[in-house]
Parts: C-alpha cells; sequence; structure tokens
C-alpha cells in the first residue's frame, strides 16, 4: 500500500487563505472527498484528472454518510491513491476531522493533517471583529450551535457558557439561535450584550446583522439568515467596521 491521506483544511473559502501546503497535496491528488464549505472558488481548481467526490450536505441532504465517507477513504487508498479529504476551515474545529484521523489509524494509513484558517476566527476578523482584545475578552470558546438547548442531553453546560467573559464564537447555530439566545439570557447574560451574524463569510454575498442577545433572534429571522454563519457574542462586536446590511 502506497497511498496515504492528506486530511486538508481549505480555510474559509476563497483561494487567497488556502496554505500552500494545500495547494501542493490538492494538486498532487489522486482523489478529492470534499465538502461543499470549501466554496466554489477553491473546488474549481481542483486538478482535472483527479476523482472527485461530493461529500457535502446540502439543506440538511447527506450526499454520503460519515461512515460511507470514511470507508470509501480506506478503499481508496488501498488501491494506492494519494487521497485528499477537503474540509473547510480548519479540519480538526468541528466537521469531524479528529473522527476521520481515528478511523484511518485504525486502518494503519499513513496520515498527513494540512491546517487551514478556521472560519471560527477568519470570518469575524474580516469584519473587523478580532475575537480577543485586551479591553473586551482575555478568552474565546468555540460552541458548535448544532445541539438544542432545550434538550436535556445536550453537551454543552449553556450555564457555565452564559458566565463566561469572554468571547463566545458558534458555529453551525443559525437554526437554534433563537434557543441559544434564550438558554444564555436564562442562565444570567447580560441581555445587551452584543452580537453579530457573519453570513457567508469572505464570499461576495456575505452579509452581516448585528444585535444583542434580546433582539437577535427577531432580527435574523427577518433578516432570513441562513447557514453557513459564525455568530460572535461579546464586547469585542462593539469593533465590527462595517455597515449592516
Ligand atoms: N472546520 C470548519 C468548521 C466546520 S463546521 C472551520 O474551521 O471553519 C461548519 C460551520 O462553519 C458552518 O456551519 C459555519 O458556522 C462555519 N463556516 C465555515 N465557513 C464559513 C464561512 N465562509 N462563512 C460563515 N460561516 C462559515
Amino acid at each position: 500500500m502506497n497511498g496515504r491521506v492528506y486530511l486538508v483544511g481549505s480555510g474559509p473559502g476563497g483561494l487567497g487563505l488556502l496554505t500552500m501546503r494545500a495547494r501542493e497535496v490538492i494538486d498532487a491528488a489522486d482523489v478529492v472527498l470534499y465538502d461543499q464549505l470549501p466554496g466554489e472558488e477553491i473546488l474549481a481548481t481542483l486538478p482535472r484528472d483527479a476523482e472527485r467526490i461530493d461529500c457535502g450536505k446540502y439543506g440538511g441532504n447527506h450526499t454520503l454518510e460519515q461512515h460511507e465517507i470514511e470507508a470509501l477513504m480506506v478503499e481508496k487508498v488501498r488501491e494506492g491513491k494519494t487521497v485528499v479529504r477537503l474540509k473547510g476551515g480548519d479540519p480538526f474545529l468541528f466537521g469531524r476531522g479528529g473522527e476521520e484521523l481515528e478511523v484511518l489509524r485504525e486502518h494503519g494509513i499513513p496520515v498527513e493533517v494540512v491546517p487551514g484558517v478556521t472560519s471560527a476566527i477568519a470570518v469575524p476578523e474580516m469584519v473587523g471583529i478580532p475575537v480577543t482584545h485586551r479591553r473586551y475578552a482575555s478568552t474565546v470558546t468555540f460552541i458548535t450551535g448544532h445541539e438544542d438547548p432545550t434538550k436535556p442531553e445536550s453537551a454543552l453546560d449553556w450555564e457555565v457558557l452564559a458566565r463566561l467573559k469572554g468571547t463566545l464564537v458558534i458555529l453551525m447555530g443559525v437554526k437554534n439561535l433563537p434557543a441559544i439566545t434564550a438558554a444564555l439570557a436564562a442562565h444570567g447574560k447580560d441581555p445587551a450584550t452584543p452580537v453579530a451574524i457573519i453570513e457567508r463569510g469572505l464570499r461576495p454575498d456575505q452579509r452581516v446583522t448585528v444585535g444583542t442577545i434580546a433582539d437577535i433572534a427577531g432580527k435574523a429571522r427577518t433578516a432570513g439568515v441562513r447557514p453557513p454563519a459564525v455568530i460572535v457574542i461579546g464586547g469585542v462586536v462593539e469593533l465590527y467596521g462595517g455597515t449592516e446590511e
């Protein structure tokens, strides 16, 4: 078996934030298994003769289940292929990159991880919001918004999250935004805490919606906010530099 797998982060979208190492391994790939998030600009530059396998989720419909993606990677490597698993942002921040690494290790497959610029930092940053700032926040917490806070089996402790003084950055949180802001407020988070939602960061149709814990869910509904979006909660949002659309 000469094949190997590269678990590659594409950055938050666009060629400018793709790393040089990512470019190198993508260009040498026999097979690219890609998610939706890397975006058209990057996907348009996959090598012509590489086999492309779409692993994206489209409105909740998975083209391939997670176990099928993992099985395909193993199968292609066993054929001696160089496989790139291309994921949005950084491969190990949410998005199940860690699980894929485990599976590949279990099969004794050589893996190189190529870090990427994460949307959790870059998307707020590109609209002028630093996730930390001496005046506002000395910690930052990355949260998956995928979990409904009203479910008792939630892995997230909203009481603790509400108490944190630093910045909260929520990924995959659009659908549960009303429940998330309600859970934070119920556990004592100041309702006046500023919130920004950045949809489709770094894409031509990027849009920013700003508000507070108290009113952001209503504003998001009115504006028709949709995934993918990064939600930032905390004083750093006051540094937002753009104009609201
Ligand atoms: N590993 C990725 C995150 C995967 S989870 C990373 O490091 O960026 C997927 C979530 O990332 C989306 O639901 C959204 O919250 C966020 N996201 C990724 N790219 C984005 C972009 N260009 N604009 C806004 N949000 C983005």
